[in-house]
């Protein structure tokens, strides 16, 4: 049975089962977040998902929803792959568009030599699915609505976080996870700063119902030059349409973005017909998106090093990552 715990109402955490010491802290509860928690507790560690929202149906705006075929045996693991298909999430392929034509309608085989397949579901369906399978794993604690304030250390070493909300309070783990995000705060604390620079790209994203795919269920993809297009048929009928290209194309975008989105799929060889498709919504345009790269800063370095210095396991600090949150390093020391 999960532990669940929001900081605004809950007890205080000295009341919490261990008494607010734990195996692991997971901090985050996005994809990676749920993902690092669940895998820590089916291995019987104690585990605190600390996540500032305490709305549990919150979900990522910002994204394409084209889970790779790379990440079913994790899926599988997890036990999220019959979840995804109970809930519509659409098996995936994808043909790609260059100037040479097509690719071949030919799946690459899984290590059984089974077609490999991922998986297309709307974050809206699967950010809460994912994130009530982990509450629900024993062991898993879950603290929403609590953000973490400041690292406690203790000896010089990270030895826990202090959380803000009504029940602020200091929760310890000798590992503790950063998940929150390609902007980690966590990271900022321990004094990563990631080298940030402009994008020289622009995206325009929209979702439509009754779009005509080219082949099945399988997405599409164009790389022309600098421009990039996308169709990704999701659960429930929805199918995502991306475009992407350098910022010189901008400026064709700002009057109007649905009809210069779909003036701009439409110069696409076989590109869907979107004039008989029904939108959702109008389209998100999204101008700048920072580019960012990890360097590890001297703080982090010197910590490292006096945390090895001293010898033996100490406390661990890491950071995990899925596909576009780079700014994270690794920060631990080993057990001698
Ligand atoms: C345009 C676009 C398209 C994309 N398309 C795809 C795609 O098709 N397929 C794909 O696999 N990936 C795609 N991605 C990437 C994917 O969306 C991200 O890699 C992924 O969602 C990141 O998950 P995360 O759990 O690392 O971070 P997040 O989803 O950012 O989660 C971080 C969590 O930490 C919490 N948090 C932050 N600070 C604190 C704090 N101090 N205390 C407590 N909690 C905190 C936040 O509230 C949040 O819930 C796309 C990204 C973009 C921008």
């Amino acid at each position: 049975m999960s532990n669940t715990q929001t900081c605004d109402t809950g007890p205080p955490l000295s009341g919490s089962p261990t008494n607010g010491r734990f195996d692991v802290l997971v901090i985050g509860a996005g994809l990676a977040g749920c993902t690092a928690a669940r895998l820590f507790a089916l291995h019987d560690l104690r585990v605190a998902l600390i996540e500032h929202r305490a709305d549990m149906t919150a979900f990522k705006q910002l994204c394409t929803h084209f889970i790779q075929a790379s990440a079913t045996p994790t899926l599988r693991h997890l036990g999220l792959d019959r979840l995804i298909e109970d809930a519509g999430g659409v098996r995936n392929g994808l043909d790609i568009w260059t100037r040479y034509g097509w690719t071949g309608d030919v799946a690459p085989l899984d290590e059984n030599g089974e077609p490999a397949f991922g998986y297309n579901i709307q974050r809206r369906t699967l950010d809460p699915i994912l994130r009530r399978l982990t509450m629900d794993t024993p062991g898993v604690t879950t603290l929403f609505g609590c953000g973490v304030r400041s690292l406690v250390k203790q000896d010089g070493i990270v030895s826990g976080v202090d959380l803000g909300g009504s029940r602020a309070g200091v929760v310890s783990a000798p590992l503790i996870v950063g998940a929150d995000g390609r902007s980690s705060p966590l990271a900022t604390l321990v004094g990563i700063k990631p080298a940030s620079s402009e994008n020289s790209r622009f995206g325009a994203f929209r979702a439509y119902r009754g779009v005509a795919l080219r082949r099945g269920t399988c997405s599409q993809m164009w790389l022309r030059g600098p421009e990039t297009g996308y169709v990704f048929p999701n659960d429930n009928g929805v199918t995502v349409i991306a475009y992407m290209a350098t910022k010189d194309k901008l400026d064709g975008f700002r009057a109007n973005p649905d009809e210069a989105l779909e003036r701009s799929m439409a110069g696409f060889p076989d590109a869907p017909d979107l004039a008989s498709a029904e939108p959702l919504g109008s389209a998100l345009l999204v101008k700048d998106y920072l580019n960012f790269r990890v360097v590890p800063a001297k703080a982090a370095q010197r910590e490292l090093k006096r945390s090895a210095a001293q010898g033996g396991l100490r406390h661990r600090l890491m950071c995990v990552a899925t596909r576009s949150s780079r700014r994270r390093a690794r920060f631990q020391t080993r057990s001698s």
